[in-house]
């Protein structure tokens, strides 16, 4: 099933795809890849990392960065990467889908869209500071998301933004983002829906699947809250029904 998944992801992304060196050991039942999957518009790679039990119907997806001043999230994500393989999901991280954003310390990419209103599902003509792209799927970093999204098919996605303190009881699973609260040791609490953003999107495409938000707060992380929430993801993949999802989408 590794070798198929990654085959399928080689096909469809290729050749932007790098496989790292531990991809092919055929021994370890755990995997570890990196691969690019894709470039911003000023061309800075954009990167995933696939890490567990490739096997596992629990696929999870970590976004460390979509809002490019909203960065925190990636020492999570980089720390879930580094870490030992997950034994009882597939962990899917990419973290950071708007490397552009980030260099410029801006919300939005480097044509000025807010990626997180770009999504197809509900996209609605934006402007300022939510610019929503002249169409949906205008920007190549949301078009990468979608692209292994619908490959993936993960089960349970986290998207980190910042600064409100809190995960966004988003859809899904409630019991999921209870699970993720609880070990993160935040509030959770449903804010309002946005057309075009990447959860609604997924909510719509994978019936069953668990897509949320989690607000972390002002700053950077301190290394025990990064230990805090790289545990309450692989929790709350854990803690996701264990079924293959199919998408309408
Ligand atoms: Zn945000």
């Amino acid at each position: 099933m590794r070798a198929t998944l990654v085959t399928l992801l080689c096909a469809v992304l290729a050749p932007t795809i790098t496989l790292g060196a531990e991809a092919s050991t055929g021994r370890d039942p755990l995997s570890h890849h990196t691969l690019r999957i894709g470039r911003s518009v000023d061309g800075r790679p954009i990167m995933a990392v696939e890490t567990g039990d490739s096997d596992s119907p629990r696929k999870v997806l970590v976004v460390g960065c979509i809002h490019g001043n909203e960065c925190s999230g990636v020492a999570v994500a980089d720390r879930l990467a580094d870490n030992t393989p997950p034994r009882e999901i597939d962990l899917w991280i990419i973290p950071s889908l708007n490397p552009d954003g980030a260099a410029a310390d801006t919300r939005q990419n480097a044509h000025g869209v807010d990626l997180n209103r770009n999504f197809p599902w509900e996209w609605r003509a934006m402007v300022g500071f939510y610019d929503s792209g002249p169409r949906p799927l205008s920007e190549p970093e949301s078009r990468i998301a979608v692209r292994l999204i619908e490959r993936v098919r993960p089960s349970v996605s986290i998207w980190f933004h910042q600064h409100a303190d809190v995960v966004d009881d988003s859809s899904g699973e409630i019991a999921v983002e209870r699970t993720f609260a609880a070990v993160a040791k935040m509030r959770l609490e449903a804010l309002a829906r946005e057309p075009g953003s990447a959860v609604t999107w997924q909510t719509h495409c994978l019936p069953h699947s668990t897509a949320f938000v989690v607000e972390l707060a002002a700053g950077p992380l301190k290394p025990d809250a990064v230990a805090r929430l790289g545990a309450a993801v692989l929790a709350a993949g854990a803690s996701a029904p264990e079924r293959r999802l199919v998408a309408r989408c």
